[in-house]
Protein backbone atom coordinates (compact mmCIF):
# COMPACT_ATOMS: atom_id res chain seq x y z
CA UNK A 1 0.00 0.00 0.00
CA UNK A 2 1.53 2.84 -0.90
CA UNK A 3 1.42 5.77 1.92
CA UNK A 4 2.02 8.90 -0.19
CA UNK A 5 1.09 12.53 1.31
CA UNK A 6 -1.31 14.51 -0.27
CA UNK A 7 0.75 17.34 -1.70
CA UNK A 8 -1.01 20.77 -0.71
CA UNK A 9 -0.24 24.47 -1.83
CA UNK A 10 1.13 26.66 0.83
CA UNK A 11 -1.42 29.21 1.69
CA UNK A 12 -1.32 32.77 0.41
CA UNK A 13 -0.86 34.39 4.41
CA UNK A 14 1.84 31.79 4.43
CA UNK A 15 3.13 33.12 1.25
CA UNK A 16 2.97 36.66 1.74
CA UNK A 17 5.10 36.71 5.04
CA UNK A 18 7.53 34.42 3.45
CA UNK A 19 11.14 36.03 2.88
CA UNK A 20 11.03 35.38 -0.87
CA UNK A 21 8.15 37.64 -1.18
CA UNK A 22 8.84 40.48 0.89
CA UNK A 23 11.14 42.21 -2.11
CA UNK A 24 8.20 41.70 -4.85
CA UNK A 25 5.55 43.26 -2.38
CA UNK A 26 8.08 46.01 -1.96
CA UNK A 27 8.96 46.47 -5.38
CA UNK A 28 4.99 46.28 -7.04
CA UNK A 29 2.96 46.70 -4.43
CA UNK A 30 0.97 43.96 -1.89
CA UNK A 31 -2.08 44.41 -3.62
CA UNK A 32 -0.22 43.33 -6.96
CA UNK A 33 1.48 40.41 -5.34
CA UNK A 34 -1.56 39.46 -3.80
CA UNK A 35 -3.12 39.17 -6.89
CA UNK A 36 -0.50 37.53 -8.45
CA UNK A 37 -0.27 35.17 -6.06
CA UNK A 38 -3.92 34.17 -6.73
CA UNK A 39 -3.22 33.69 -10.01
CA UNK A 40 -0.37 31.52 -9.88
CA UNK A 41 -2.32 29.41 -7.10
CA UNK A 42 -5.63 28.65 -8.62
CA UNK A 43 -3.75 27.40 -11.87
CA UNK A 44 -1.62 25.44 -10.07
CA UNK A 45 -4.36 23.38 -8.03
CA UNK A 46 -5.77 21.00 -10.71
CA UNK A 47 -2.01 19.92 -10.83
CA UNK A 48 -1.69 19.53 -7.13
CA UNK A 49 -5.08 17.97 -7.11
CA UNK A 50 -4.27 15.37 -9.46
CA UNK A 51 -0.49 14.54 -8.57
CA UNK A 52 0.82 16.21 -11.47
CA UNK A 53 2.94 18.46 -9.95
CA UNK A 54 5.90 17.52 -7.45
CA UNK A 55 6.60 19.23 -4.01
CA UNK A 56 10.04 21.33 -5.36
CA UNK A 57 7.70 23.13 -7.94
CA UNK A 58 5.45 24.55 -5.09
CA UNK A 59 7.68 25.44 -2.63
CA UNK A 60 7.87 28.75 -1.64
CA UNK A 61 10.65 30.76 -3.45
CA UNK A 62 10.27 28.68 -6.76
CA UNK A 63 6.40 30.20 -6.26
CA UNK A 64 7.79 33.68 -5.46
CA UNK A 65 10.38 33.44 -8.79
CA UNK A 66 7.73 32.53 -10.36
CA UNK A 67 5.26 35.58 -9.59
CA UNK A 68 8.03 38.13 -9.72
CA UNK A 69 8.40 36.55 -13.53
CA UNK A 70 5.28 37.86 -14.43
CA UNK A 71 5.00 41.17 -12.16
CA UNK A 72 8.14 42.14 -14.01
CA UNK A 73 6.48 41.64 -17.61
CA UNK A 74 3.49 43.32 -16.32
CA UNK A 75 5.18 46.19 -15.47
CA UNK A 76 7.13 46.48 -18.79
CA UNK A 77 5.75 49.25 -20.95
CA UNK A 78 3.67 47.89 -23.86
CA UNK A 79 5.22 50.99 -25.71
CA UNK A 80 8.26 49.81 -27.02
CA UNK A 81 11.11 51.13 -28.35
CA UNK A 82 12.53 50.05 -31.34
CA UNK A 83 15.26 49.82 -34.43
CA UNK A 84 13.61 50.53 -37.18
CA UNK A 85 15.97 49.02 -40.14
CA UNK A 86 13.09 47.99 -42.75
CA UNK A 87 14.43 50.62 -45.12
CA UNK A 88 10.85 52.93 -44.93
CA UNK A 89 11.98 56.05 -43.12
CA UNK A 90 8.46 57.45 -42.53
CA UNK A 91 6.80 53.83 -41.60
CA UNK A 92 3.22 54.80 -40.61
CA UNK A 93 3.37 51.47 -38.04
CA UNK A 94 5.96 52.39 -36.26
CA UNK A 95 5.54 56.14 -35.43
CA UNK A 96 6.57 57.99 -38.59
CA UNK A 97 8.58 61.31 -38.12
CA UNK A 98 10.85 61.43 -35.07
CA UNK A 99 10.51 64.82 -33.32
CA UNK A 100 13.86 67.28 -33.00
CA UNK A 101 15.12 68.13 -30.03
CA UNK A 102 13.43 71.54 -30.29
CA UNK A 103 10.11 69.71 -29.98
CA UNK A 104 10.50 67.29 -27.24
CA UNK A 105 11.72 70.14 -25.03
CA UNK A 106 8.15 72.09 -26.25
CA UNK A 107 6.66 68.58 -25.44
CA UNK A 108 7.91 68.13 -22.01
CA UNK A 109 6.62 72.06 -21.05
CA UNK A 110 3.85 71.86 -22.09
CA UNK A 111 3.37 68.19 -20.19
CA UNK A 112 4.49 69.79 -17.55
CA UNK A 113 3.01 73.38 -16.81
CA UNK A 114 -0.50 74.96 -17.15
CA UNK A 115 0.39 77.17 -20.30
CA UNK A 116 -1.97 79.13 -22.80
CA UNK A 117 -3.59 77.23 -24.96
CA UNK A 118 -6.74 78.60 -25.10
CA UNK A 119 -5.96 81.83 -23.56
CA UNK A 120 -4.47 85.22 -25.72
CA UNK A 121 -2.23 86.59 -22.65
CA UNK A 122 -1.90 89.94 -24.70
CA UNK A 123 -5.87 90.86 -23.38
CA UNK A 124 -6.12 88.71 -20.85
CA UNK A 125 -9.55 86.99 -22.95
CA UNK A 126 -9.83 83.52 -23.74
CA UNK A 127 -7.78 82.43 -27.27
CA UNK A 128 -8.44 79.91 -29.96
CA UNK A 129 -5.11 76.99 -29.71
CA UNK A 130 -5.07 77.68 -33.56
CA UNK A 131 -3.61 80.88 -32.96
CA UNK A 132 -0.78 79.61 -31.22
CA UNK A 133 0.60 78.43 -34.67
CA UNK A 134 -1.41 80.65 -37.09
CA UNK A 135 1.36 82.95 -37.60
CA UNK A 136 4.19 80.63 -38.24
CA UNK A 137 1.67 78.88 -41.18
CA UNK A 138 1.09 82.18 -42.74
CA UNK A 139 4.97 82.77 -42.63
CA UNK A 140 5.59 79.20 -44.51
CA UNK A 141 2.64 79.29 -47.09
CA UNK A 142 1.34 82.14 -47.54
CA UNK A 143 -2.02 81.19 -45.98
CA UNK A 144 -4.41 83.19 -44.85
CA UNK A 145 -5.50 81.12 -41.72
CA UNK A 146 -5.07 77.81 -40.40
CA UNK A 147 -6.91 74.92 -38.58
CA UNK A 148 -4.95 71.69 -36.67
CA UNK A 149 -7.06 68.39 -36.36
CA UNK A 150 -5.33 65.38 -35.22
CA UNK A 151 -4.44 63.41 -38.87
CA UNK A 152 -5.06 64.31 -41.97
CA UNK A 153 -7.83 62.09 -42.21
CA UNK A 154 -9.90 64.35 -40.14
CA UNK A 155 -8.66 67.04 -42.20
CA UNK A 156 -10.25 65.93 -45.55
CA UNK A 157 -13.08 64.39 -43.34
CA UNK A 158 -13.93 67.81 -41.78
CA UNK A 159 -13.06 70.09 -44.63
CA UNK A 160 -15.35 67.98 -46.97
CA UNK A 161 -18.18 68.05 -44.16
CA UNK A 162 -17.67 71.82 -43.63
CA UNK A 163 -17.43 72.86 -47.37
CA UNK A 164 -20.05 70.69 -49.15
CA UNK A 165 -22.43 68.94 -46.75
CA UNK A 166 -25.72 67.78 -48.98
CA UNK A 167 -24.30 69.29 -52.27
CA UNK A 168 -21.87 67.71 -55.04
CA UNK A 169 -18.23 67.40 -54.79
CA UNK A 170 -16.85 66.86 -57.79
CA UNK A 171 -13.30 64.74 -58.19
CA UNK A 172 -11.30 63.21 -61.22
CA UNK A 173 -11.58 59.20 -61.21
CA UNK A 174 -7.93 59.11 -61.21
CA UNK A 175 -8.26 60.49 -58.08
CA UNK A 176 -10.26 58.05 -56.21
CA UNK A 177 -7.97 56.34 -53.99
CA UNK A 178 -7.67 54.50 -51.09
CA UNK A 179 -4.66 55.61 -48.57
CA UNK A 180 -4.43 52.65 -46.65
CA UNK A 181 -6.70 50.66 -43.68
CA UNK A 182 -10.20 52.08 -44.28
CA UNK A 183 -9.37 55.64 -45.31
CA UNK A 184 -10.54 55.98 -49.10
CA UNK A 185 -11.97 58.96 -50.56
CA UNK A 186 -15.28 57.99 -51.74
CA UNK A 187 -16.04 56.42 -48.21
CA UNK A 188 -14.87 59.31 -46.41
CA UNK A 189 -16.91 61.43 -48.94
CA UNK A 190 -19.78 59.63 -48.12
CA UNK A 191 -19.39 59.95 -44.44
CA UNK A 192 -18.53 63.58 -44.48
CA UNK A 193 -22.50 63.93 -46.41
CA UNK A 194 -20.98 65.13 -49.77
CA UNK A 195 -22.48 63.83 -52.93
CA UNK A 196 -19.79 61.92 -54.80
CA UNK A 197 -19.54 63.25 -58.48
CA UNK A 198 -16.92 61.41 -60.30
CA UNK A 199 -15.80 62.64 -63.84
CA UNK A 200 -13.12 61.88 -66.45
CA UNK A 201 -11.72 58.22 -66.23
CA UNK A 202 -8.61 56.71 -64.76
CA UNK A 203 -6.01 57.67 -66.55
CA UNK A 204 -7.07 60.83 -68.18
CA UNK A 205 -9.57 63.90 -67.07
CA UNK A 206 -9.87 66.86 -68.85
CA UNK A 207 -11.18 70.72 -68.05
CA UNK A 208 -14.32 69.69 -70.15
CA UNK A 209 -15.02 66.84 -67.70
CA UNK A 210 -14.96 69.18 -64.76
CA UNK A 211 -17.25 71.51 -67.06
CA UNK A 212 -19.76 69.63 -67.78
CA UNK A 213 -20.45 68.58 -64.28
CA UNK A 214 -20.54 71.57 -62.88
CA UNK A 215 -24.18 72.32 -61.64
CA UNK A 216 -26.56 73.56 -59.42
CA UNK A 217 -25.66 70.78 -57.14
CA UNK A 218 -22.64 71.01 -57.05
CA UNK A 219 -21.04 71.96 -53.27
CA UNK A 220 -16.41 71.89 -54.04
CA UNK A 221 -14.52 70.35 -56.57
CA UNK A 222 -11.14 68.09 -54.79
CA UNK A 223 -7.94 67.17 -56.07
CA UNK A 224 -6.34 64.59 -54.23
CA UNK A 225 -2.40 64.20 -54.58
CA UNK A 226 -2.27 60.30 -55.71
CA UNK A 227 0.85 60.16 -53.56
CA UNK A 228 0.73 56.32 -52.65
CA UNK A 229 0.55 55.44 -56.30
CA UNK A 230 1.31 56.74 -59.78
CA UNK A 231 -0.02 56.47 -63.17
CA UNK A 232 2.44 57.00 -66.10
CA UNK A 233 1.82 56.18 -69.72
CA UNK A 234 -0.93 58.17 -71.81
CA UNK A 235 -2.32 60.25 -68.98
CA UNK A 236 -3.69 63.85 -67.91
CA UNK A 237 -4.58 66.09 -65.75
CA UNK A 238 -5.90 69.55 -65.16
CA UNK A 239 -3.25 71.85 -63.44
CA UNK A 240 -4.57 73.16 -60.36
CA UNK A 241 -4.09 76.78 -61.66
CA UNK A 242 -6.72 76.08 -64.38
CA UNK A 243 -9.11 73.65 -62.37
CA UNK A 244 -8.97 76.84 -59.60
CA UNK A 245 -9.94 79.47 -61.99
CA UNK A 246 -12.89 77.12 -63.55
CA UNK A 247 -13.81 76.48 -59.51
CA UNK A 248 -13.93 80.22 -59.27
CA UNK A 249 -15.82 81.25 -62.32
CA UNK A 250 -18.57 78.90 -60.98
CA UNK A 251 -18.29 80.37 -57.33
CA UNK A 252 -16.98 76.92 -56.08
CA UNK A 253 -13.82 76.42 -53.56
CA UNK A 254 -11.34 74.22 -54.70
CA UNK A 255 -9.76 71.98 -52.01
CA UNK A 256 -6.54 69.73 -52.45
CA UNK A 257 -5.44 66.79 -50.29
CA UNK A 258 -1.90 67.01 -50.51
CA UNK A 259 -1.05 64.43 -48.34
CA UNK A 260 2.17 64.19 -46.78
CA UNK A 261 2.26 68.11 -48.15
CA UNK A 262 6.28 69.71 -47.96
CA UNK A 263 6.75 73.39 -47.13
CA UNK A 264 9.94 73.41 -49.17
CA UNK A 265 10.75 71.92 -52.00
CA UNK A 266 12.92 69.11 -51.10
CA UNK A 267 14.65 68.70 -54.55
CA UNK A 268 17.20 71.10 -52.73
CA UNK A 269 18.20 68.23 -50.66
CA UNK A 270 18.44 65.71 -53.63
CA UNK A 271 14.88 63.80 -53.22
CA UNK A 272 11.90 63.73 -55.13
CA UNK A 273 9.91 66.55 -55.87
CA UNK A 274 7.11 66.85 -53.78
CA UNK A 275 4.17 69.73 -54.33
CA UNK A 276 4.59 72.43 -52.07
CA UNK A 277 1.51 74.30 -50.22
CA UNK A 278 2.20 77.15 -50.57
CA UNK A 279 2.76 76.32 -54.59
CA UNK A 280 -1.42 74.62 -54.17
CA UNK A 281 -2.36 77.87 -52.51
CA UNK A 282 -0.30 80.00 -55.07
CA UNK A 283 -2.18 78.21 -57.61
CA UNK A 284 -5.37 79.00 -56.47
CA UNK A 285 -6.55 76.22 -54.27
CA UNK A 286 -8.71 77.63 -51.63
CA UNK A 287 -7.94 75.14 -48.78
CA UNK A 288 -4.99 72.43 -48.60
CA UNK A 289 -4.75 69.65 -46.39
CA UNK A 290 -1.94 67.92 -45.23
CA UNK A 291 -0.25 65.13 -42.72
CA UNK A 292 1.85 66.73 -39.54
CA UNK A 293 4.29 63.55 -39.21
CA UNK A 294 5.14 62.46 -43.32
CA UNK A 295 7.60 65.03 -45.35
CA UNK A 296 7.40 67.89 -42.23
CA UNK A 297 8.71 66.02 -39.74
CA UNK A 298 6.36 66.98 -36.97
CA UNK A 299 3.66 65.06 -34.52
CA UNK A 300 1.05 63.05 -35.92
CA UNK A 301 -1.63 66.44 -36.84
CA UNK A 302 -3.96 67.29 -40.02
CA UNK A 303 -3.44 70.97 -40.95
CA UNK A 304 -5.96 72.79 -43.32
CA UNK A 305 -4.75 75.99 -44.45
CA UNK A 306 -6.42 78.51 -46.79
CA UNK A 307 -8.82 81.10 -47.16
CA UNK A 308 -9.43 82.99 -44.08
CA UNK A 309 -14.05 82.93 -44.65
CA UNK A 310 -13.57 79.32 -45.52
CA UNK A 311 -11.31 78.39 -42.41
CA UNK A 312 -13.53 79.89 -40.26
CA UNK A 313 -16.70 78.18 -41.93
CA UNK A 314 -14.87 74.65 -40.94
CA UNK A 315 -13.98 76.19 -37.19
CA UNK A 316 -17.37 76.68 -36.50
CA UNK A 317 -18.08 72.88 -37.72
CA UNK A 318 -18.98 70.80 -33.88
CA UNK A 319 -16.71 68.34 -35.85
CA UNK A 320 -13.83 69.97 -35.15
CA UNK A 321 -14.14 70.36 -31.40
CA UNK A 322 -14.30 66.04 -31.69
CA UNK A 323 -11.08 66.60 -34.15
CA UNK A 324 -9.02 68.87 -32.21
CA UNK A 325 -5.42 68.68 -31.30
CA UNK A 326 -4.07 68.58 -27.90
CA UNK A 327 -1.50 70.80 -25.90
CA UNK A 328 1.00 68.09 -26.66
CA UNK A 329 0.98 68.04 -30.31
CA UNK A 330 0.20 71.68 -30.57
CA UNK A 331 3.96 72.24 -28.96
CA UNK A 332 5.51 70.13 -30.90
CA UNK A 333 4.05 71.56 -33.70
CA UNK A 334 5.21 74.74 -32.98
CA UNK A 335 8.48 73.78 -32.73
CA UNK A 336 9.00 72.03 -35.55
CA UNK A 337 7.40 74.96 -37.51
CA UNK A 338 10.06 77.28 -36.18
CA UNK A 339 12.76 74.87 -37.48
CA UNK A 340 11.35 75.65 -41.08
CA UNK A 341 12.37 79.34 -40.84
CA UNK A 342 15.81 78.58 -40.84
CA UNK A 343 15.83 75.76 -44.21
CA UNK A 344 19.69 76.31 -44.80
CA UNK A 345 19.90 74.11 -41.05
CA UNK A 346 16.85 72.42 -41.68
CA UNK A 347 18.33 69.03 -42.39
CA UNK A 348 20.53 69.07 -39.21
CA UNK A 349 17.50 69.80 -36.91
CA UNK A 350 14.77 67.76 -38.52
CA UNK A 351 15.60 64.28 -38.11
CA UNK A 352 13.24 62.79 -40.82
CA UNK A 353 14.96 64.90 -42.96
CA UNK A 354 18.54 64.31 -41.45
CA UNK A 355 17.92 60.18 -42.09
CA UNK A 356 16.45 60.79 -45.61
CA UNK A 357 19.20 63.04 -46.89
CA UNK A 358 21.69 61.26 -45.19
CA UNK A 359 24.66 60.21 -47.49
CA UNK A 360 24.81 56.34 -49.15
CA UNK A 361 28.56 56.56 -48.52
CA UNK A 362 28.14 56.91 -45.01
CA UNK A 363 25.74 54.45 -44.62
CA UNK A 364 27.99 51.80 -46.54
CA UNK A 365 30.67 52.93 -44.30
CA UNK A 366 28.67 51.98 -41.34
CA UNK A 367 27.43 48.71 -42.99
CA UNK A 368 31.29 47.35 -43.27
CA UNK A 369 32.00 48.49 -39.90
CA UNK A 370 29.21 46.22 -38.49
CA UNK A 371 29.16 43.43 -40.96
CA UNK A 372 32.03 41.76 -39.46
CA UNK A 373 30.42 42.20 -35.31
CA UNK A 374 26.96 40.44 -36.88
CA UNK A 375 28.78 37.82 -38.62
CA UNK A 376 30.47 36.75 -35.50
CA UNK A 377 27.46 36.92 -33.56
CA UNK A 378 25.57 34.78 -36.58
CA UNK A 379 28.13 32.02 -37.03
CA UNK A 380 28.97 30.36 -40.00
CA UNK A 381 25.20 29.33 -41.40
CA UNK A 382 24.76 33.00 -42.01
CA UNK A 383 26.67 34.80 -44.64
CA UNK A 384 26.06 38.51 -43.50
CA UNK A 385 27.13 41.05 -46.24
CA UNK A 386 27.14 44.75 -46.12
CA UNK A 387 25.75 45.86 -49.51
CA UNK A 388 23.70 48.38 -51.31
CA UNK A 389 20.10 48.71 -50.73
CA UNK A 390 17.01 50.57 -51.69
CA UNK A 391 15.10 52.07 -49.27
CA UNK A 392 11.79 54.29 -49.63
CA UNK A 393 10.47 57.04 -47.89
CA UNK A 394 6.98 55.66 -46.71
CA UNK A 395 4.01 57.24 -45.80
CA UNK A 396 2.70 56.98 -49.18
CA UNK A 397 5.36 59.82 -50.26
CA UNK A 398 6.84 59.28 -53.56
CA UNK A 399 6.18 55.38 -54.02
CA UNK A 400 8.10 54.40 -57.15
CA UNK A 401 11.34 56.47 -55.67
CA UNK A 402 13.88 54.84 -53.97
CA UNK A 403 16.45 56.11 -51.37
CA UNK A 404 20.19 54.61 -52.60
CA UNK A 405 21.12 53.24 -49.11
CA UNK A 406 22.89 49.94 -47.43
CA UNK A 407 22.41 47.22 -45.60
CA UNK A 408 23.66 44.28 -43.59
CA UNK A 409 22.42 41.29 -46.28
CA UNK A 410 22.04 38.28 -44.36
CA UNK A 411 21.62 34.92 -45.80
CA UNK A 412 21.39 31.39 -43.83
CA UNK A 413 24.01 29.05 -45.75
CA UNK A 414 21.04 25.91 -45.92
CA UNK A 415 19.34 24.47 -49.01
CA UNK A 416 16.64 25.88 -50.42
CA UNK A 417 13.57 24.21 -48.02
CA UNK A 418 14.98 25.41 -44.90
CA UNK A 419 16.14 29.29 -45.73
CA UNK A 420 12.27 30.14 -45.29
CA UNK A 421 12.13 29.07 -41.42
CA UNK A 422 16.08 30.41 -40.85
CA UNK A 423 15.04 33.79 -42.11
CA UNK A 424 11.87 33.56 -39.51
CA UNK A 425 13.99 32.56 -37.03
CA UNK A 426 16.20 35.39 -37.56
CA UNK A 427 13.99 37.91 -37.85
CA UNK A 428 11.99 36.74 -34.28
CA UNK A 429 15.16 36.78 -32.70
CA UNK A 430 16.10 40.36 -33.60
CA UNK A 431 12.56 41.64 -32.53
CA UNK A 432 13.03 39.12 -29.21
CA UNK A 433 15.87 41.48 -27.90
CA UNK A 434 15.33 44.23 -25.29
CA UNK A 435 15.42 47.29 -27.89
CA UNK A 436 13.35 44.95 -31.12
CA UNK A 437 15.35 45.06 -33.88
CA UNK A 438 12.80 45.09 -37.12
CA UNK A 439 14.44 44.48 -41.09
CA UNK A 440 12.65 43.46 -44.11
CA UNK A 441 13.25 39.80 -45.52
CA UNK A 442 13.22 39.44 -49.46
CA UNK A 443 15.30 37.74 -52.33
CA UNK A 444 16.14 34.76 -49.63
CA UNK A 445 17.57 37.11 -47.18
CA UNK A 446 16.78 39.28 -43.93
CA UNK A 447 17.90 43.10 -44.88
CA UNK A 448 18.50 45.54 -41.93
CA UNK A 449 18.40 49.08 -43.70
CA UNK A 450 21.07 51.17 -41.75
CA UNK A 451 19.94 54.52 -43.00
CA UNK A 452 17.78 54.65 -39.63
CA UNK A 453 20.82 53.36 -36.98
CA UNK A 454 21.53 56.65 -35.32
CA UNK A 455 22.45 54.71 -32.06
CA UNK A 456 24.91 52.39 -33.54
CA UNK A 457 26.57 51.75 -29.52
CA UNK A 458 23.18 50.75 -28.08
CA UNK A 459 22.70 48.91 -30.99
CA UNK A 460 25.99 46.58 -30.71
CA UNK A 461 25.40 46.44 -27.12
CA UNK A 462 22.67 44.22 -27.23
CA UNK A 463 24.04 42.28 -29.98
CA UNK A 464 25.69 39.60 -27.70
CA UNK A 465 22.50 38.82 -26.73
CA UNK A 466 20.99 37.37 -30.44
CA UNK A 467 19.82 33.91 -30.16
CA UNK A 468 19.09 32.30 -33.36
CA UNK A 469 16.76 29.13 -32.94
CA UNK A 470 18.00 26.27 -35.41
C1 LIG B 1 -1.52 60.05 -45.85
C2 LIG B 1 -2.64 60.70 -46.58
C3 LIG B 1 -3.85 60.98 -45.94
C4 LIG B 1 -4.08 60.61 -44.50
O1 LIG B 1 -3.24 61.33 -43.66
P1 LIG B 1 -3.05 60.88 -42.13
O2 LIG B 1 -2.27 62.00 -41.54
O3 LIG B 1 -2.35 59.58 -42.16
O4 LIG B 1 -4.41 60.78 -41.54
C5 LIG B 1 -4.83 61.59 -46.66
N1 LIG B 1 -4.66 61.92 -47.96
C6 LIG B 1 -3.51 61.66 -48.62
C7 LIG B 1 -3.39 62.02 -50.07
C8 LIG B 1 -2.46 61.03 -47.95
O5 LIG B 1 -1.32 60.77 -48.59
Amino acid sequence: MSSSVALRLPSIDGLLRHPACAPLAERYGRDSLLTGLRQLLDELRPGVLSGQLAAVEIGPEVLAGRVGERLAQQQRSQVRRVFNLTGTVLHTNLGRALLPEEAIEAVQMAARYPLNLEFDLASGKRGDRDDLIEGLIRELTGAEAVTVVNNNAAAVLLTLNSLGARKEGIISRGELIEIGGAFRIPDIMARAGVRLHEVGTTNRTHARDYQAAIGPRSGLIMRVHASNYSIEGFTARVPTAELAELAHAHGLPLLEDLGSGSLLDLTRWGLPAEPTVRQALLDGADIVTFSGDKLLGGPQAGLIVGRKELIAKIKKNPLKRALRVDKLTLAALEAVLGLYRDPDRLAERLPSLRLLTRPQAEIHAQALRLQPLLADVLGEIWQVSAIEALGMIGSGSQPVARLPSAALCCRPQVSKRWRGRYLLNLEAALRGLPIPVLGRIGDDALWLDLRQLDDEPGWLAQLPQLQVDR
